[in-house]
């Protein structure tokens, strides 16, 4: 099929809730995907941050094959290895908790909400989110992401939830009472324009759910699975949630969200109260551990932090020659750079020479490159990248 056969069908049969480039995919391999017209683009913001160990990892593509020739999916009534087997290696990677399987961040966010209020007393019913943050699409975790802009037309929300500014430690405090359930927060925020949480703030809210027996959750779906150089952003603030949700990176492009929860959280799930017909199916979780297994044996983490380092520095290098560029920020391989005008003009010339990458915020460029990446592809992005605001700047 030609581009334009393929667009026509999305046209005609496809409902038109995503501003799409008017490009096909048909191909992807390592840091590259490739359109249906054999252009080849490098990718640096790939799947959204879901094949954050490249695009058709070998290790990923085998395991699910193997997996497909032997069960793809076996219901929550019975037990399955791949899922045993993942929640034990994501449990040895984070605090020793228990996990609940689904297929999505929002899902996963959403089991972490009714955990939280079926852990806590019947009168907590509150969530007390940070503005900026970005948690799903479904009503309560739309309601939960403290974004205007994702309310319009969708009003009234769910009630009972109190959104207070990221990083402040007093209007967080501000907002406790007896009846808030739990507070939610991304250690680093993703969509909101790559926010890092300080270590004081994480920890006092980690002090303020203890004080007020209310549960502490972080939404780790962009930043979990190795992205900051650490299995789990909150591993670089020294303080630990009671609920963790995990997603895009987890199963190398196979959907899946995962909840953990500690071992005393995790007991207030009894049977009855959540479940997910597709969730912990075998071949995303055989996915999954083939996407742990590849992280430790390439030394990934270790190359998030090195390259981390590296594209931060050279992107910064950058601002000395283009006052479009105001800062570089970032942890490992999750990287923004904030732009003095808006970005999404940037964004698309630079697709046009070859490199996806995203704008958010309407000015933060969000450079998210696949964690098996070397410098020649950093190379390679932030040349393109430099080319492209020399020409946005005549
Ligand atoms: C993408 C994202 C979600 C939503 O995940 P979906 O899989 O799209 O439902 C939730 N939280 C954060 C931090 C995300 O980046």
């Amino acid at each position: 099929m030609t581009t334009e056969e393929t667009m026509g069908l999305f046209d005609k049969y496809v409902i038109g809730n995503y501003p799409r480039l008017a490009r096909v995919i048909v191909k992807g391999e390592g840091c590259y995907m490739f359109d249906a017209e054999g252009k080849k683009i490098l990718d640096m913001f790939p799947g959204w941050a879901v094949s954050a160990i490249g695009h058709c990892h070998p290790k990923v593509v085998e395991a699910v094959r193997e997996q497909a020739g032997e069960l793809l999916h076996i219901d929550n009534t019975l037990y399955s290895e791949p899922q045993g087997k993942l929640a034990k290696l994501l449990s040895e990677r984070a605090f020793g908790g228990k996990s609940f399987f689904c297929n999505s961040g929002a899902e996963a966010n959403e089991a972490a909400m009714k955990l939280a209020r079926l852990h806590t007393s019947e009168e907590k019913y509150k969530f007390i989110t940070a503005e900026g943050s970005f948690h799903g699409r479904t009503f309560a975790t739309m309601t939960a992401t403290a974004q205007p802009k994702h309310h319009e037309g969708l009003l009234p929300l769910l009630p009972g939830f109190a959104y207070v500014p990221f990083n402040d430690v007093a209007a967080m405090e501000e907002s406790f009472s007896d009846e808030v359930a739990a507070v939610m927060v991304e250690p680093i925020q993703g969509e909101g324009g790559i926010n890092i949480g300080t270590a004081e703030y994480l920890q006092a809210a980690r002090r303020l759910c203890d004080e007020n027996g209310a549960v502490l959750i972080f939404d780790e779906v962009t930043t979990g699975m190795g992205r900051t150089g650490k299995w789990f952003a909150y591993q670089h603030f020294g303080v630990e949630p009671d609920i963790m949700t995990m997603a895009k990176a987890l199963g190398g492009g196979m959907a899946i969200g995962a909840m953990m929860a500690t071992e005393e959280v995790a007991a207030s799930l009894v049977p009855g109260k959540h479940a997910s017909t597709f969730g912990g199916n075998a071949i995303a979780c055989a996915a999954a551990i083939a996407v742990i297994e590849a992280i430790e044996q390439e030394k990934l983490l270790e190359n998030a932090v090195e390259l981390g380092k590296y594209a931060q520095d050279k992107l910064s290098q950058l601002k000395e020659k283009h006052s479009a560029i105001d800062h570089v920020r970032g942890v490992g391989l999750m990287i923004g750079v904030q732009l003095t005008g808006p970005g999404a003009e940037i964004v698309d010339k630079c697709m046009e020479k070859g490199l996806r990458i995203n704008c958010t915020q309407g000015t933060v460029i969000r450079f998210m490159p696949p964690m098996i990446a070397g410098r020649a592809e950093i190379d390679e992005a932030v040349e393109i990248f430099d080319s492209v605001l020399t020409e946005s700047a005549k």
